[in-house]
């Protein structure tokens, strides 16, 4: 509820008897010139200000009942969130006087007897939510469209809580302050703590049964499905905010509270993010390693194919564990057209027990490739036998005092020295 009043055909650069057609189109343009991921940093702040503006004004003239009721009692016919307010157009003013002057006692719990409005929030809290992302959806930005439910002023009594000629009564459980002093003992002291009254809910006044709003039932606020919209923008990181202004659940009486989107990065089955930088694990083959290949090695995030040409030079062979960098493949970086690297890690697949070679083969393949260093010599040699599928997990296990034994003897929970003292 600002003061000012912003003419909406004017935030979308249109005439007031601009088609539905027209209004779309001057809202995609608008939005799109002030979208805050497509300016400078330091306009930033300015540009989301004008966005929500835009998107505002899109909300109630795209809507032909809003238009209308924009059209016949201005901005004084919605509630700050875009919805229609009573049919009648309710005065700006009125519901103001109401809510910052009608009201005894306090909303909140826990503050100073005798000084009740002036300990009351200006803004109702903040909606903190964690929104877990995909980094496909990271690495692309996304528009995210939910429904959401959420508490708003009571349309029918704009948030009395009362029918329209009722008077609240004065709590007289505690005499109007919202708020009582309780005793409570603790040994021998005697201490007072001051609670929120149960009667009046803390408002420190309330209307009888048959003076109750018949809407909100005397609750003053109703509940509302919204579509929410969210942007991720392309490059956004865990622990990145996206916040919607205002649109917490209102309460009576205050500035109503952002929802707060935090990010929260799902891991990706394929790629690693570290910064703007990527990494992800291609598998070549043997003879591929050997002998080239010209082929798509992983799909990036974006569903492209990654092709990659093996050998640069001829002879080239690619190693277990090489890595290769493909420089401006990683992450896209916030707000600009820079991108991270992408680095590729090699997995050699060596050939399985399925592969059968003859020994003419074999004997080509070892007369062709790189030929064994010089023997280890030795004074006295032993051929043993040896089982090819070892397991390192029971390497030092048969040993009080091997690798793994130890781990376990100390999860046993005898304390570490220092935590003794
Ligand atoms: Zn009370
Ligand atoms: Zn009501």
């Amino acid at each position: 509820m600002s003061g000012a009043e912003v003419d909406l055909y004017e935030v979308l650069g249109i005439t007031n008897n601009a088609s539905k057609d027209e209004i779309r189109k001057a809202y995609r343009k608008a939005a799109l010139a002030s979208h805050p991921d497509k300016v400078a940093e330091a306009e930033r702040e300015a540009a989301e200000v004008r966005f929500k503006a835009v998107q505002e004004a899109y909300d109630i003239l795209y809507d032909e009942d809003k238009r209308h009721l924009y059209d016949t009692h201005g901005m004084g016919a919605f509630n700050g969130s875009g919805e229609p307010g009573m049919g009648a157009g309710p005065d700006l003013d009125d519901i103001l006087a109401q809510m910052f002057g009608g009201m005894g006692g306090m909303g909140g719990m826990g503050g100073m007897p005798g000084g009740p409005r002036a300990n009351k929030p200006r803004r109702s809290p903040n909606e903190e939510q964690k929104y877990e992302v995909k980094l496909d959806d990271l690495f692309k930005g996304k528009t995210v469209k939910f429904a959401s439910t959420k508490n708003v002023i009571c349309s029918l009594c704009q948030g009395k809580g009362g029918k329209e000629k009722a008077q609240a009564k004065k709590c007289a459980t505690c005499g109007g302050q919202g708020v009582k002093q309780v005793l409570n003992q603790m040994g021998q002291f005697i201490t007072t703590s001051t609670v929120a009254c149960s009667t009046c809910n803390g408002e420190g006044e309330f209307f009888s049964p048959k003076d109750k709003c018949k809407k909100c039932k005397g609750k003053k606020t109703t509940e509302e499905k919204k579509i929410l919209e969210i942007y991720i923008p392309r490059g956004a990181r865990e622990g990145d905010k996206i916040i919607l202004e205002g649109e917490a659940d209102q309460v009576p009486g205050q500035e109503p509270g952002d929802i707060v989107f935090h990010i929260v990065e799902d891991e990706h089955p394929i790629f690693r993010r570290a910064g703007s930088d990527l990494t992800a694990t291609i598998d070549i083959t043997l003879a591929e390693a050997l002998t080239g290949f010209s082929r798509v090695v992983i799909k990036h995030l974006d569903g492209r194919g990654i092709e990659l040409q093996h050998p640069k030079k001829p002879g080239d062979v690619l190693s277990p564990g090489q890595v290769l960098k493909i420089s401006g493949e990683g992450m896209p970086v916030k707000r600009g057209d820079a991108r991270g690297d992408l680095y590729l890690i090699v997995n050699i697949k060596f050939p399985d027990e399925n592969w059968n070679p003859s020994a003419e083969v074999l004997e080509k393949l070892k007369e062709m490739l790189p030929k064994p260093d010089a023997p280890i010599p030795a004074d006295a040699v032993d051929e043993v036998d040896y089982d090819p599928k070892g397991n390192l997990d029971e390497f030092g296990a048969k040993d009080a005092h091997g690798g793994s034994a130890w781990e376990d003897e100390d999860d046993e929970g005898e304390p570490a020295q220092c935590a003794t003292q």
